[in-house]
């Protein structure tokens, strides 16, 4: 509609403005036709002036027949219908074709040519039967005395071409008398006088044809636009110098429509093209914006190694594919165990084939709805759908399984195990809480030897809180001193006597009172708390020793325990002197407790760290001795002074006699190696009996002693003095 509406309005506003041209073409045009005309009226008037020269100078005209010869010579060359001398005072006329004797026509051409300077008569037929004429003329004097007047007959076609509008397409010019009377026209016209021709015209407004007929009559410049026989014309008059004639231009405007329709169409059609065009652009910049878009999205939302979603996208996407999955929902995060060793054994490469192995395993065996995504580097984030936990178990070990059959890396020997940290989506919490718990499974999973698919359990995050608590008290207890020790006595098996301790920590938080060591050594050594830890209970054991040595008490050695995390310390030993030295105890008092597992994990460190230790004068013990599988081979390259029985050999000894030889073989090997063996976990009677009978040297355990607060122990210490 909008456009149909433009469209003619832009008709009409470029056939306005080619009308507006047209007017001033033919206002133009009209000017130069009727200087032309002007022109040609006036050129023939100086032939018939020159004419004159020539025939005045014969006068008084004896030669007739000379003359007659030379005036048809001129009508010849001049292309004149006749030429003629009509003598004042009476005698024949003389012209170039004879038989002119209309007296009263020749009568009033010898009066007005005598009269005007320039006589230009109106149309008329050549009276000797010939085509229409003007008639010239041209007064001949004798001297100062008229003698009579030379007039020619000129054909009124002649000035058709003097009249043809220039420049202005097929326009018709009429030389009009003010009566209306056709005096010359640009073409052969049949229009004798305009007026009756203009009376069928239909003029537009405010014109009429008295009015144009008026403007013609008072010789003033017209503009009118009428229609003739239902085609539109222009018409332009303007006054002559010759005659009061008038010059009427006439333009039939037809074409003007039909150029605005033609420049319509063609303004149209670019038109046309510059939108197609435009449209073409406007699509070809969409493409490009989608097609960076595209790229904008790969980039922040896909992994470019596997091609799955990253965790952005995934973080993206959960509640809406949470709320459309049919069944229950879980988060399973699938971890690659390992995966370093397959990387540092077999370089990134191997490694990435391995992950994209993994990820379009993983892709294939979604179902509908369910989404995965890379999370990290070898951890694999999967959205899925499951009925119970059975059915969720057997698919994710299905998925293990098909994993580990598929991906193992060719020309090698290592196994693509993997582990999944479950969160069952049972409530609605934000997508990271999520993952969070999975996470936690996942470490769980992990760690564990015998199921490696592990499902959140409300437990492991109290857990975590409770550490994220402990976490942020640690500091502040150790400055405020809630950190203490306990010393658990060790027994000679054989005179019952009370030969050495060992240094226990305790945490005594306000809330929850006494807190065990398994309770938080662990996660300390998690976060490294543990080396300032065991140093603060090096120096609490030194500060007691100094003090029953300035007290007069018996010193008996005490064992402290101290994390495997010590190994990698350079500034270890030097610390722990550092520390004895301050309170002036001798480091032979110290022994020095590293767990078996920490030894045969760190076997090179291990060794040289007890080295170094023996040479500063420390004694040092394996803890936990049988937790782990020390050799023979191990405790003699070692060279341990101490090794104490794992507490838990004993457990359920009394009723196993294999675990009673296993015990005794034990102690038989240590034996061999010459170092004290100390029982750990020693309960009863009955254990306290065998392990005597077969040569352990000291007892430590609930049935000899429990660990003991300073104050008691230090009691127990001075009793056996007395
Ligand atoms: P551990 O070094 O093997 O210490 C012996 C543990 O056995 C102590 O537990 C002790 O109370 C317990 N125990 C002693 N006799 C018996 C018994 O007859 N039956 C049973 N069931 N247990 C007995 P505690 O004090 O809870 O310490 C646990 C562990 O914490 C220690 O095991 C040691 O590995 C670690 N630990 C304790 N204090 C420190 C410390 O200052 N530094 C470091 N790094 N670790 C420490
Ligand atoms: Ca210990
Ligand atoms: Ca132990």
């Amino acid at each position: 509609m909008v456009l149909v509406a433009g469209v003619g309005f832009y008709w009409r506003h470029v056939g306005d403005m080619l009308e507006r041209d047209a007017t001033s073409q033919i206002t133009l045009a009209g000017n130069e036709t009727a200087e032309s005309f002007e022109r040609a009226i006036a050129a023939d008037q100086r032939i018939v002036d020159t004419i004159a020269i020539t025939v005045q100078q014969n006068y008084p005209w004896r030669s007739r027949a000379g003359l007659e010869r030379f005036l048809r010579l001129q009508v010849k060359y001049n292309e004149f219908e006749n030429l003629g001398i009509i003598p004042l005072h009476g005698g024949e006329v003389i012209s170039a074709k004879p038989g002119l004797t209309d007296r009263a026509w020749l009568q009033e051409i010898l009066l007005r040519g005598l009269e005007e300077d320039t006589f230009v008569s109106a149309r008329q037929t050549d009276p000797l039967g010939g085509p229409e004429v003007f008639v010239q003329a041209a007064s001949l004097h004798n001297g100062e005395e008229p003698v009579g007047v030379l007039f020619a007959l000129i054909p009124t076609k002649r000035y058709q071409s003097s009249l043809k509008l220039t420049s202005v397409g097929d326009g018709r010019v009429f030389v009009v008398a003010r009566d209306g009377r056709v005096e010359a026209s640009s073409s052969a016209s049949q229009d004798t006088n305009i007026f009756t021709t203009l009376a069928q015209a239909k003029f537009a407004r405010p014109n009429s044809l008295e009015s144009v007929r008026k403007q013609i009559q008072e010789g003033k410049t017209t503009f009118v636009r009428y229609q003739l026989n239902g085609s539109p014309r222009l018409l332009y008059g303007m006054a002559l110098k010759i005659n009061n004639w008038y010059l009427l231009s006439v333009l039939p405007t037809d074409f003007i429509q039909a150029q605005a329709q033609h420049l319509t169409w063609l303004s149209l059609a670019l038109f046309a093209c510059i939108c197609l065009l435009f449209g073409v652009l406007l699509a070809y910049m969409f493409r490009l914006r989608e097609y960076s878009n595209r790229q904008l999205f790969n980039t922040a939302f896909v992994d470019s190694l596997t091609g799955a979603y990253n965790l952005n996208r995934m973080a993206d996407i959960f509640p809406q594919r949470l709320r459309e999955l049919p069944e229950n929902a879980a988060l399973a995060l699938f971890d690659i165990l390992k995966f370093k060793v397959i990387n540092d054994m077999l370089g990134y490469e191997r490694g990435n084939v391995v992950l994209k192995q993994v990820a379009f395993l993983l892709r294939g065996n979604l179902m509908p709805g369910e989404c995965f995504c890379r999370s990290t580097a070898d951890n694999f984030l999967l959205l899925l759908s499951y009925k119970d936990r059975r059915e969720l178990r057997t698919r994710l070990s299905g998925l293990a399984t098909l994993i580990r059959r598929n991906c193992t890396v060719s020309d090698s020997c290592i196994m693509v195990d993997g582990a999944f940290g479950v969160y069952e989506l049972k409530e609605p919490i934000p997508f990271y809480i999520a993952l969070d718990r999975a996470h936690l499974a996942l470490d769980n999973a992990k760690h564990s030897s015998t199921d490696t698919i592990q499902f959140y359990d409300e437990k492991d995050r109290h857990r975590i809180v409770r550490e994220r608590q402990l976490e942020n008290t640690m500091e502040q207890s150790l400055e405020a001193g809630d950190f203490t020790v306990e010393l658990q006595p060790k027994f000679d098996f054989q005179t019952g006597q009370m030969k050495g301790a060992e240094a226990l920590v305790r945490w005594k938080q306000t809330a929850r009172g006494l807190v065990r060591p398994d309770d938080f050594i662990p996660l300390f050594e998690k976060n490294g708390f543990i080396l300032r830890l065991d140093m603060f209970i090096l120096q609490r054991v030194a500060r007691l020793l100094s003090c029953w040595k300035e007290q007069g008490k018996q010193q008996v050695p005490v064992a402290v325990n101290f994390s495997r995390l010590h190994l990698n310390d350079s500034r270890y030993i030097s610390q722990m002197l550092r520390t004895l030295e301050a309170y002036g105890v001798s480091p032979e008092l110290i022994e020095v407790e590293l767990t078996e597992s920490v030894i045969l994990n760190n076997w090179e460190l291990a060794q040289s760290v007890i080295r170094g230790l023996h040479n500063r004068g420390f004694s040092v013990a394996m803890d936990d001795f049988g937790s782990g599988y020390s050799s023979l081979n191990v405790l003699k390259s070692l060279q341990f002074d101490t090794i104490k029985l794992d507490k838990e050999f004993l457990s359920g000894c009394e009723q196993d006699a294999t675990a009673r030889r296993v015990i005794q073989g034990a102690v038989e090997m240590i034996k061999s190696v010459g170092a004290t063996i100390v029982a750990e976990g020693v309960e009863t009677a009955e254990q306290a009996e065998f392990l005597r009978k077969i040569g352990c040297d000291l007892a430590q355990g609930y049935y000899f002693s429990r660990p003991l607060a300073t104050e008691e122990f230090e009691q127990l210490l001075s009793q056996q003095n007395k």
